[in-house]
């Protein structure tokens, strides 16, 4: 029933007007040496070791990286909707922040053979989507069973 209901769902999404198209960025390569000592990026390591030939992870945790492109498309819409699946780990959030405004995608096709492209396990500082020519951290991924919604921060 599922798969069935996905199968339509992106046969819908790719040929509905609504749907935009967007890139998915995913970064791999190897662990910064900044990431030794806590397991997650490390800005003052990277102060406190400015030789010219250390490369800066940039916030990836990741060096000698290759970056891999997929050509996808979605659903787009801003969104500050309170209350709904979105705001379930409301908590997590700063007071200040709850108010913000979220893109918010729903999708997702795979351009190149008409799949399912899941978001789900995606590490935030190792991917990224671009759409409308900005770039988002992949925040929230909520299974929607046949698809994902995701709340997208820009970079
Ligand atoms: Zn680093």
């Amino acid at each position: 029933m599922i798969a069935k209901r996905q199968a339509e769902f992106l046969a819908w999404i790719s040929r509905c007007a609504l749907a935009e198209d967007a890139v998915l960025a995913v970064i791999t390569g190897d662990a910064c040496p900044c990431t030794n000592k806590t397991g997650s990026y490390d800005a003052q390591w990277h102060r406190d070791n400015p030789e010219p030939d250390d490369e800066d992870c940039g916030g990836t945790e990741l060096i000698d990286t290759t970056t891999t492109t997929t050509n996808i498309k979605a659903f787009f819409y801003w969104s500050n909707i309170r209350g709904n699946v979105l705001a379930q780990s409301e908590g997590q959030y700063p007071i200040g922040e709850r108010e913000e405004k979220f893109l918010v995608m729903i999708g997702t096709l795979k351009t190149s053979d008409n799949t399912f492209q899941t978001l789900d396990g995606l590490n935030e500082r190792q991917s990224y989507v671009t759409y409308d020519g900005n770039r988002y951290r992949i925040k929230e991924v909520t299974d929607l069973h046949y698809a994902e919604m995701i709340r997208l921060e820009p970079i």
